[in-house]
């Protein structure tokens, strides 16, 4: 049944800006400090405190505005959101409502090669809550207000997606831009990138937007993914029962793979608010607009498209070492070392390179390879001084100690020998003392060849050169 629908999917991420300190406040804006180390009378709303904005909460907010193609309000204001919630000691949040500071803008997505324009409807900044902490060796619930007052920006997009993969596509591409732009870690496991969800469904063919369900605080991609199928099945069944779907805010149980009811709206929720009265208006000069502007980089997608026209990348390559910062640095800085060919440094990043972290479970910034041991390591196999099969031996090396790609080669004597005069003297008694194999290649079984080579690479230990060694072979096998 759920094929005579169409999905309609908008979402509200939520992202953690990585300031040094917190939004209203100067305590140290970092996770997994003891709880209730770093809060003040500010954060905690103490009465009379006064808080004072961090002015680069606003420029991350105005660069990442930027980055999705958002017109900027150079004037705007914040708001008190008011509720009650234990998390939250001044029971009011401090916002932005009706004025954001950015506007209408639009993102590129793709799915399976397809483009597709997904709008943004509003960037905002904000400011996070503490958090609660439940566990089964305590009765009650205890309360952490480290991360009170953390700065966020809230990323609103139009309802443009309607399939659970062109949200996760968005979801992943707001995720690489807001690492690009540095203003984030995204570290999803420690909720720096959390998201809620609209899912509405609507008849294939009809123009009419049906009711909306709210899915709140998603953080995964993988449980937005889900949640939204699930919520998605959920409307359609309700409707072709004869049912009417019901505007409700819902929570997504990701172990439980159900969400359940958290409230109904009537409305919009009534949160009263108000203009923040501690704090002046936000203005922003024409200059400082320019300089944020001048500070974006390269963004992703030209960068793929870059790395296809410039380095005659394929896409699929060009896209995932685009997709994560250090592999791309990684790429750049090879590049910039010396002469060397790009689809080499793409090979390596993604083969070996990437399933050694795999592997592992790690991140390139937890092993000590760098640009210059990787770019020595690809220019030894080059220039024939190591076989490339030495040079998957030297790869962990240079993952796990300090040493040079030379010091390596020497220590674990991988030098390749290229020498024809040596070789050849192998090659000759190989030859000799195996005449079977030099009567079958000219009887036609040419796959002795390979049996003969790699007789060769015995002798030598490993370190003959094939390709001399196998020009050699071709030469003195045939008989006249
Ligand atoms: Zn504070």
């Amino acid at each position: 049944m759920i094929e005579n629908y169409d999905i309609v999917i908008g979402l509200e991420i939520h992202a953690e800006l990585s300031t040094k300190t917190k939004i209203y406040c100067g305590c140290r804006n970092e996770f997994g400090l003891e709880v209730n180390t770093v809060c003040c009378p500010i954060c905690l709303g103490m009465p009379g405190a006064l808080p004072s904005l961090n002015k680069t909460v606003v420029d991350y907010a105005i660069k990442m505005g930027y980055a999705l193609n958002c017109s900027i309000n150079s004037v705007s204001k914040q708001d008190r959101k008011n509720y009650y919630y234990p998390d939250l000691p001044k029971a009011y949040q401090i916002t932005q409502d009706e004025v954001p500071l950015c506007y209408d803008g639009y993102v590129d997505i793709s799915v399976g090669g397809i483009q597709k324009r997904i709008g943004v409807t509003r960037i905002h900044i904000e400011e996070d809550a503490g958090k609660l902490i439940h566990d089964e060796s305590f009765s009650g619930t205890l309360v952490d207000f480290n991360r009170c007052g953390v700065p966020l920006i809230e990323i609103v997009s139009e309802p443009d997606m309607r399939s659970s993969k062109e949200a996760k596509s968005y979801l992943e591409t707001i995720k690489i831009i807001l690492s690009y732009m540095g203003i984030s870690d995204c570290k999803m496991q420690e909720g720096s990138l959390r998201c809620d969800v609209n899912v509405s469904v609507m008849k294939k063919g009809s123009t009419e937007y049906g009711t909306r369900c709210e899915m709140k605080n998603i953080s995964t991609f993988s449980g937005a993914v889900k949640g939204i199928e699930y919520e998605a099945r959920r409307q359609v069944d309700i409707l072709e029962s004869g049912g009417t779907i019901i505007q409700q805010t819902r929570r997504w149980d990701d172990d439980k793979g159900q969400n359940f009811l958290l409230r109904e709206k009537k409305n919009a929720d009534d949160y009263r608010y108000f203009r923040e009265p501690d704090i002046g208006k936000i203005v922003i000069t024409e200059k400082k607009l320019l300089d944020i502007k001048d500070s974006i980089p390269e963004l992703p997608n030209k960068k793929v498209l870059r790395y296809i026209k410039d380095f005659k990348l394929s896409e699929k390559d060009a896209t995932l070492i685009v997709e994560s910062l250090d592999r791309s640095f990684l790429f750049e800085s090879v590049l910039n070392i010396g002469d060397v060919n790009p689809k080499l440094i793409s090979n390596w990043i993604l083969g070996d390179i990437l399933g050694y972290l795999n592997e592992k479970s790690i991140l390139l910034d937890q092993t000590k390879i760098t640009p210059r041991k990787l770019f020595d390591l690809i220019n030894a196999i080059e220039s024939n001084i190591i076989s490339s099969s030495s040079g998957k031996i030297i790869l962990i090396d240079i993952f796990e100690t300090d040493k040079t790609v030379d010091e390596i080669i020497l220590e674990r004597s991988l030098k390749q020998n290229s020498d024809i005069d040596d070789l050849k003297n192998v090659v000759v008694n190989i030859l000799k003392v195996n005449e079977k194999s030099v009567i079958d290649y000219n009887n036609g079984k040419t796959n002795a060849l390979g049996f003969v080579i790699g007789q060769c690479m015995k002798e030598t230990k490993g370190k003959g050169n094939p390709a001399v060694l196998k020009e050699l072979v071709l030469k003195l096998i045939k008989k006249d």
